[in-house]
């Protein structure tokens, strides 16, 4: 097969030191090589961040959705209800699941690229008491729209509510202060920001709230982040794991951490900000404000008589795979996203290849 540059969000090229990692070996999951690498992916994770004795990480083998259903399913009490804040596809995700799960849900709605206000969230807050969870995304990969974090968890612990936070497309690409605000479930997964492969994803969970969770009543028996925990903390599995999408995790936690968190920030933002250049130049227009933008990917309009798939084809026999626009969006913008190890050449080659394909056509 080609070799080809993914400029889609996840799943993301790897360094060659992480796609051989995979090959370590077949190793059973019950036996202490497994038990090791569990503790030190767990831990590498904690370190990464820098929230070892604040934290715990605990994995599940699946997609990053697997850890935002295991985080969703497992934080709330029954008696109480669940703010979700949509602004895209995953936003209105965690609310599909907290229907799913049967939760006492309100949710404050906007359009997609829109962002949330702040005094709504709050509003919300003072109107219903029973609010004890606030679930948001960080990054909105349906638009490239990066929410107020900060803004919103600084509300959360001003009206003492658990914050839940999916940064699947975030976490190693855009800043997430752990110490300067409480996050108590942040959802991440390896295939993303942090190089690592389809297969593990995550939950960070602040130890503090584990009092209030330990006891709920189960919702499910796969995504119980209660028994993942405990049976991670005694170094064993649930289930079997996806052995080699954890020794892919395992080299790109080394990776990450050679590099470090605020080092792969800076490089993305740095690849976003030469994409953009470029985008401007060639006359394509953002879908959304560039302020509200995040390292991690660019959505843009398609140009009048342009459609994506002849887009997407061009720049495939070029080498690039870039992304379509979602549901309303699918006829309207492309996306481009700047995750994994993208070597700086091809960032200069794929703008290249999209000037010609719309010089071509007279943009
Ligand atoms: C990629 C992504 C997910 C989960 O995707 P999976 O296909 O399950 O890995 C969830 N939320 C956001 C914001 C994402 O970008």
């Amino acid at each position: 097969m080609k070799k080809m540059t993914l400029m889609n969000p996840g799943p993301v090229n790897v360094t060659d030191r992480v796609r051989d990692a995979q090959l370590r070996g077949d190793l059973c999951h019950r036996e202490p090589e497994f038990s090791d690498l569990m503790l030190l992916i767990r831990k590498n994770l904690l370190k990464a961040f820098d929230i070892e004795k604040e934290y715990s990480a605990i994995l599940i083998t699946g997609s990053g959705t697997a850890a935002l259903e295991m985080a969703v399913s497992s934080c709330l009490n029954p008696d109480r209800s669940i703010l979700v804040i949509q602004n895209g596809v995953y936003g209105e995700r965690i609310g599909k699941m907290a229907d799913v799960y049967r939760m006492s849900k309100h949710t404050i709605s906007y359009n997609w690229g829109e962002m949330p206000k702040l005094e709504e969230v709050e509003q919300a807050l003072q109107k219903h008491s029973s609010i004890e969870v606030i679930a948001m995304v960080h990054h909105e990969t349906t638009t490239g729209l990066l929410n107020p974090l900060p803004e919103i968890a600084l509300l959360a612990k001003q009206y003492d509510k658990r914050l839940l936070v999916d940064c699947i497309s975030s976490l190693g690409g855009d800043t997430i202060n752990f110490g300067q605000y409480p996050i108590d479930f942040a959802v991440g997964t390896a295939n993303k920001c942090l190089h690592g492969l389809p297969g593990v994803s995550f939950v960070l969970h602040s130890k503090k709230d584990l009092s209030r969770i330990k006891d709920l009543p189960a919702r499910s028996i796969y995504f119980n982040l209660v028994e993942h925990l405990k049976a991670q903390e005694l170094g064993d599995t649930l289930f079997t794991p996806a052995i080699q999408a954890h020794y892919a995790l395992d080299a790109a936690l080394e990776e990450l951490l050679e590099e470090t968190v605020d080092g792969r920030i800076e490089r993305y933002r740095k690849v976003a900000k030469d994409l953009r250049k470029g985008f401007k130049a060639i006359g394509l227009e953002f879908l959304i404000p560039e302020s509200h933008q995040s390292n991690c990917l660019t959505a843009l309009k398609l140009p009048n008589g342009i459609s994506y798939d002849w887009l997407h084809d061009k720049l495939k026999e070029n080498g690039f795979i870039i992304y379509a626009g979602q549901g309303l969006f699918s006829k309207e913008i492309f996306r481009i996203a700047n995750m994994g190890n993208i070597e700086s050449e091809k960032i200069n080659l794929c703008l290249k290849v999209l000037k010609e394909c719309f010089t071509k056509i007279g943009k």
